[in-house]
């Protein structure tokens, strides 16, 4: 017996960060969108305790220890209830690692969802979004997928309306970029600055509720983008090469590297994932809707 979980991948649509708190952490005012680029995590009962395994484009990446959020999220789960994490989870990999858009989370979720419906423990969604909060920042949204918006470190959620499909090509860099480095950079460059609290765009909301492509790209943002361009220059050729083959907008996506692209439909998506393989700014490319549910149990 095994159980398979679809997680997605997310992008911000916008990601406003705060001054760095105390403990290091900053405020964020986090606007994700949850888009059709998954990985799918299968737990199968295993009597020589936990293994993971991984495959894909970038599994030479993924750590196979216990570091991997995925085994986070199996030995939580399993002290949460007393039992063993006797459990293979085997990741198919296709969001990018180090790639800003929530891959290693994906798999937290996931691991999470699926060793629950093996084990039978009937965890609640509370418990499991508890759970997740405390595995990372973007754990949370990773299951329960949509739109939300994002508070604290990203980990508060608010579910949000969408009045319609919006449409993303995605540039995958030759490179990963930090998480941690990418804030430290943010931190760098505001230096000697006075950084307002981070607060969520009304106009950007109101773009999403009303399923407006040319709305939403007038008032995307991300305030990790120049510390993101500052560590990886070579990004703006690519969000360049973008916007000239027609993107509504182009941003980085979260931390980075990944470059996110806004069109208009499903043609214009093509038309810009082609003029960005031809400007060989980018690894790889690849379009997806959003938005699309979270962390999913697949059928037999
Ligand atoms: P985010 O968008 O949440 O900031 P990210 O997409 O940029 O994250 P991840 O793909 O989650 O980045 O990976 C960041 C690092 O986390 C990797 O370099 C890797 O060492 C570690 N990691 C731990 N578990 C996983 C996992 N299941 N998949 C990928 N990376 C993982």
């Amino acid at each position: 017996m095994s159980v398979t979980v679809r997680v997605p991948a997310k992008v911000n649509v916008q990601l406003a960060v705060g001054a760095a708190r105390p403990d290091g952490f900053h405020d964020l005012a986090n606007v994700f969108l949850a888009v059709g680029l998954y990985d799918e995590v299968t737990a199968t009962p295993s009597a020589g305790g936990l293994r993971i395994t991984c495959e894909g484009p970038d599994a030479g990446q993924v750590p196979l220890d216990r570091t991997n959020l995925a085994a986070r999220a199996a030995l939580a789960l399993a002290e949460r209830h007393g039992c063993d994490a006797d459990v293979h989870l085997h990741i198919a990999k296709d969001i990018p690692v180090a790639g800003g858009m929530a891959g290693g989370s994906a798999d937290g979720a996931g691991a999470l969802l699926a060793c629950d419906a093996l084990w039978g423990t009937g965890t609640s969604r509370d418990d499991l979004l508890a759970l997740c909060a405390d595995l990372g920042s973007d754990v949370p949204f990773s299951l329960v997928g949509g739109a939300a918006l994002g508070t604290g470190r990203g980990e508060k959620l608010t579910p949000l309306e969408v009045g319609g499909t919006f449409h993303w090509v995605f540039a995958m860099a030759a490179r990963g970029l930090s998480t941690p480095a990418v804030f430290r950079e943010f931190d760098r460059l505001g230096e000697g600055r006075d950084i307002p609290g981070p607060v969520a765009s009304q106009p950007l909301l109101d773009a999403l509720a009303e399923g407006d492509p040319d709305a939403l790209a007038a008032t995307v943002s991300n305030d990790l983008q120049p510390a993101a361009l500052s560590l990886f220059p070579e990004l703006a050729g690519t969000l360049a090469a973008g916007r000239a083959a027609g993107a509504l907008t182009a941003l980085v996506s979260g931390s980075g590297p990944t470059t996110a692209f806004l069109v208009r439909d499903a043609d214009a998506a093509d038309t810009v994932a082609e003029a960005l393989r031809a400007s060989g700014t980018c690894r790889t490319v690849r379009t997806a809707p959003g938005p699309v549910p979270g962390a999913t149990v697949l059928d037999g």
